[in-house]
C-alpha cells in the first residue's frame, strides 16, 4: 500500500514541473527586413527590386520583336557576349542557343535577326553593404 501511495507522489511530484516563461510579449518583435540582412549583389538586387526594376540582371525572358535586321531583337547583356536561346516556332520543344556578342548581330536559323545591348554592371568594390 505505501508502495503504490509513494509511486503516485512521485508522479505528482514530476507532473509538478513547470515551464518557466517569460512574460515578454512577442507583439513588438518581428522579423528582420531582408534588406538589412544582405550584402553585395544580393543587396544591390534587392535594392533595385525595391526601386521598381525587378530585373535588374536581365534574367527574364523577353519577346522577339519585328527580327529584321534593321529593327534586331534587343538582347539587355552586364557583358561583351551572352549566350542567348531562341524558341524558334512556338510548338517547338527545343530551344535553339547562341552566342551572341557585342557590334556583331547575329541571325537565328529561323530568320530572326538579334543584337546585343551592353550595360555597365555593377561595380563589385563599390556594392553595398
Ligand atoms: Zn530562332
Amino acid at each position: 500500500m505505501s508502495r503504490v501511495v509513494s509511486k503516485s507522489l512521485s508522479l505528482l511530484q514530476s507532473g509538478r514541473r513547470s515551464l518557466h516563461v517569460s512574460a515578454v510579449s512577442a507583439a513588438k518583435q518581428t522579423m528582420p527586413d531582408p534588406i538589412e540582412h544582405a550584402t553585395g549583389l544580393e543587396k544591390y538586387e534587392l535594392l533595385a527590386k525595391q526601386a521598381g526594376n525587378d530585373d535588374p540582371f536581365f534574367l527574364k525572358a523577353c519577346a522577339r520583336g519585328p527580327g529584321t535586321k534593321a529593327e534586331p531583337t534587343i538582347v539587355n547583356a552586364m557583358d561583351t557576349y551572352r549566350s542567348v536561346g531562341c524558341v524558334c516556332n512556338e510548338e517547338d520543344t527545343n530551344i535553339k542557343w547562341m552566342w551572341l556578342c557585342e557590334g556583331a548581330p547575329k541571325r537565328c536559323a529561323c530568320g530572326y535577326w538579334f543584337e546585343l545591348k551592353v550595360h555597365a554592371a555593377p561595380d563589385k568594390y563599390s556594392l553595398p553593404l
